[in-house]
């Protein structure tokens, strides 16, 4: 949702839409998140993929849920690539995530990615 040409087209319906893009330390297991160098927003941890609900709209940072959210899986966009989807542990909002394994300072963790994967797929 943080590409320029989605921003633009969605510029209309979404007014409180602000870009964020800032480094934090995840709630889960304590690494410190870089913020995203192209161009995307970061908004789940590259290690264990979990996420926090700080968004009402992607990117708005509105939400006063504050809470973990875990990655609970994983679905394959033609356009964006993999996305993890994941459920807020207090209210329980479903909310996807682009994931970024071509970012040159803090990708994704492509062999924890696969890892999920495969616990996604057992759990099925
Ligand atoms: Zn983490
Ligand atoms: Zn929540």
């Amino acid at each position: 949702m943080c590409e320029r040409k989605n921003h633009e087209r969605n510029n209309h319906k979404r007014k409180n839409f602000i870009k964020k893009n800032e480094s934090f330390k995840c709630g889960n297991c304590g690494e410190n998140i870089l913020e995203l160098k192209n161009g995307s927003c970061r908004n789940h941890c590259p290690f264990c993929f979990y996420s926090k609900h700080v968004d009402n709209v992607p990117g708005d940072r509105e939400s006063v849920c504050k809470s973990l959210m875990k990655p609970v899986e994983y679905e394959y966009n033609s356009k964006k690539g993999y996305m993890i989807v994941h459920e807020c542990l207090s209210c329980g909002k479903i909310q996807k995530n682009k994931t970024s394994f071509d970012d040159p300072i803090q990708p994704d963790d492509y062999d924890n990615f696969l890892e999920f994967v495969e616990t996604v797929n057992r759990n099925k």
